[in-house]
Parts: C-alpha cells; sequence; structure tokens
C-alpha cells in the first residue's frame, strides 16, 4: 500500500468495521440473554422444564420478532458501515493532502525548482511542517540569490583589473607602449588591488564558515582606537576633514580580536573619510555592563534609505563609477558585518542622504562561544 490516503482511509474503515460487528455481536448476545430470560419468566408455570432451550419456548410470534431485531440490526450496522467508509475516506483525504502536496514540492525543490510554496491553512503539526518548509525554501532561494550575485561580482572585478593589466602588458611587449615608472606604478595598483580583494575573499570564505575564528585578548580600547586614528589622519588631513575621537571614560576593558578589531574600525573609518567630502568624521565609543559601543559619525555624502540594507553585501556598491575611483572592492563592510558576528556582536548603518552618516559596531564585552552567523 504506497499511498497514504489509501492506508488512512483502509485503517480507519477496518476500524469501524470492527467496533461495528462487534457492537453487533454483543447487542445480539444480550438480546437474545435478555428475550430467553422474559420467555422463562413468562411461561415459567408451563414450561419449567425447557428452561435454556429458548427456541423450544417460542411460538411463532416471538420467532418473528426476533428476526425483524435482528434484520434492524443488521439495517443498522450497514447504515453505520456505510457512513464509516465515507468518514474514512473524507478523514483520510484530510490528512493525507497536505502531505502529498508537501512531497510534490519537495520534488519540485530537488528537482531545482524553489518558487514553491505550499498552502498554510492549519495550525496543526502538518500546518507548522509546512510552514517550516515555506521558510526554508525562501531561505534557499534567497542564498542561491546571494551566490549567484556574489561569483557574478567576483567575474566582474576580477576581468576589470585583468583586461587592464593584459592590454597594457600587450602593448609594453609590442613596444606600443614604453612602460615609464607612472605606468609601472598604476600596474602595480592594478596588482595591488586584485591581491586585497583575493586577501578579502579568502578572510570572508573563512569567516563564513567559521574557520577563521577570532584569537581573543584583553584590548585596551582607547589604544586600540587612537591607533587607527593615527593611521587614517593622513588621509583625513589631505581632504581637511575635521578627525576626532570621543571615549567615554569609564570604557570597559573588552576581550576581541586585536588584529580584526582594528581592521574593522579601519574599514568603517576609511569610508567614512572615503564618503565625505567636506566637514567631520567623529569616532565614539561607550559601554556598559556587557557591551561596548564604537560609532563612526561623518558629515559626508550619506547612503539612500534602499541601499542602506544592501551596504554590507558583497560588491555592492551604492555609485560604482565613485568608488572604483577611489579604489574600493566592496568587499570592506561584508568583512566589518562578518568580523562583528565572529565576535558574537553586529554592525549596522543609519544615515540622511546629504548629511551623513553612522556607522554602529556593537561588540559584547566577553567572547561568547556561539558564533552567530547571518543569512
Ligand atoms: P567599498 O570598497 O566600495 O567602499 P564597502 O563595502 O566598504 O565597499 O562599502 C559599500 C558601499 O557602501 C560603498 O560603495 C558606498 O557606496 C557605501 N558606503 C559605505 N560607507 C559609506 C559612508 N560612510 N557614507 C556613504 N556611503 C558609504
Amino acid at each position: 500500500m504506497h499511498s497514504l490516503q489509501l492506508r488512512v482511509t483502509v485503517t480507519v474503515f477496518a476500524t469501524t468495521v470492527v467496533v461495528v460487528l462487534g457492537l453487533m455481536l454483543v447487542v445480539n448476545y444480550q438480546v437474545s440473554e435478555n428475550f430467553s430470560s422474559y420467555l422463562y419468566m413468562s411461561g415459567m408455570h408451563g414450561m419449567m422444564m425447557n428452561h435454556g432451550n429458548m427456541a423450544a419456548m417460542m411460538g411463532a410470534p416471538e420467532r418473528q420478532f426476533l428476526i425483524s431485531l435482528r434484520y434492524s440490526l443488521a439495517v443498522a450496522a450497514g447504515v453505520m458501515l456505510l457512513i464509516g467508509a465515507v468518514v474514512s475516506y473524507y478523514l483520510a483525504r484530510s490528512i493525507a493532502a497536505p502531505v502529498i502536496d508537501l512531497n510534490r514540492a519537495v520534488n519540485d525543490v530537488a528537482a531545482g525548482n524553489l518558487d514553491v510554496a505550499v498552502a498554510v491553512d492549519r495550525q496543526d503539526e502538518v500546518g507548522q511542517l509546512a510552514a517550516a518548509f515555506n521558510a526554508m525554501t525562501a531561505k534557499l532561494k534567497a542564498n542561491t540569490v546571494l551566490r549567484q550575485r556574489f561569483l557574478a561580482g567576483v567575474a566582474h572585478e576580477l576581468r576589470t583589473p585583468l583586461t587592464i593589466l593584459k592590454a597594457n602588458l600587450e602593448g609594453i611587449a609590442d613596444g606600443v607602449i614604453v612602460p615609464d615608472q607612472e605606468q609601472i606604478k598604476s600596474l602595480t595598483e592594478e596588482v595591488d588591488r586584485l591581491t586585497k580583494m583575493v586577501g578579502e575573499l579568502r578572510d570572508l570564505s573563512l569567516l563564513e564558515t567559521g574557520q577563521l575564528t577570532p584569537d581573543y585578548t584583553e584590548i585596551d580600547l582607547h589604544a586600540t582606537l587612537r591607533q587607527v586614528i593615527q593611521k587614517s589622519a593622513p588621509l583625513a588631513a589631505e581632504k581637511n576633514l575635521a578627525l576626532s575621537l570621543k571615549i567615554d571614560d569609564s570604557l570597559p576593558r573588552i576581550w576581541a580580536d586585536a588584529g580584526m578589531l582594528q581592521q574593522m574600525v579601519y574599514n568603517l573609518l576609511l569610508n567614512a573619510i572615503r564618503y565625505t567630502p567636506a566637514g567631520s568624521v567623529t569616532v565614539t565609543a561607550k559601554g556598559d555592563g556587557t557591551a561596548v559601543t564604537i560609532e563612526v559619525i561623518d558629515t559626508g555624502i550619506g547612503i539612500a534609505a534602499d541601499d542602506i540594507e544592501h551596504i554590507f553585501d558583497y560588491f555592492y556598491r551604492v555609485d560604482p563609477a565613485r568608488t572604483k575611483q577611489s579604489g574600493g572592492t566592496g568587499l570592506g563592510l561584508a568583512l566589518v558585518k562578518q568580523m562583528a558576528l565572529a565576535h558574537g556582536g553586529q554592525v549596522y548603518a543609519t544615515s540622511t542622504p546629504g548629511q551623513g552618516s553612522t556607522f554602529t559596531l556593537k561588540l559584547p564585552l566577553r567572547a561568547r562561544q556561539k558564533r552567530i552567523v547571518s543569512p
């Protein structure tokens, strides 16, 4: 029996048959017994000798009564069995139908169609299973889209510098281009960009798979932030930006990976400087009993609401032309996000276009053992 519906129908109907037949046998037995007692009592004085032999005690009307009684019982049993058969069928259908739907949907997903969803119109376990299946398919689809976008991003990012390098090297080989210092510097920059991107991609994949975990040490946040600020100061000075650091006196010590912490703040700071034509960039840090919050606040170009939810994605750029000019790989914020998650923390941005952005990095004081992986 390979059909769930058939199996449930047969099981329920078989149970009904057993119950109805059992009931009939009991009723029949009881009626016979009681009728026999009745006949015995009513004919006691005349038929004492025949006690125990009901047939001998019965006249034609009694026999007719018993026959019609048994006939009625048989009709009742037939009607009950018929009702049982119909109820079994519909009960089986209501149990099996969602499972059959789910089965079909699972086969569709296995065949690569992720646009399937099953109807969730009940609250029981089957309904919960259907809802879980729908959530799983939606997540699978989102991950597939992300993977496709990621691969397209890698291909796109590699193609441009490789094309430039190839064209230049061919030109040099043909004698069309005479390599001077500037030429060599620009080619070296392309190679550096490629090397940086490959390194970032490697770190990202290791972070995502949990193979790169923070090496926790006790950090002096004052000193770390000051170092990052010093490192970025020349860039800010080049653009005449006021760069400042505001740290709470009561800032607690934090356990984190020193290198990752520096890189997270540096990436945020570099972006703030990069996307702020004029004004200021401020880094603040405060803490409570459980976490520290580092904010990088700029008065730059800001980010539109539609873009802000994507800026932590791989290779997402609000304005590809501007970022390419400034040498960004489009992976800086993705790295910050994965590093923050690896610490059990989080990073998010708020912004007003034309007025500036604030990037907030929240890290727990003590490392959590369990890593939270983002979608
Ligand atoms: P990139 O290397 O292109 O800077 P990121 O991942 O660091 O890549 O940033 C992704 C995008 O987010 C950038 O291309 C930019 O459009 C936007 N962005 C990041 N930081 C800021 C900021 N402080 N102000 C405005 N836009 C920003």
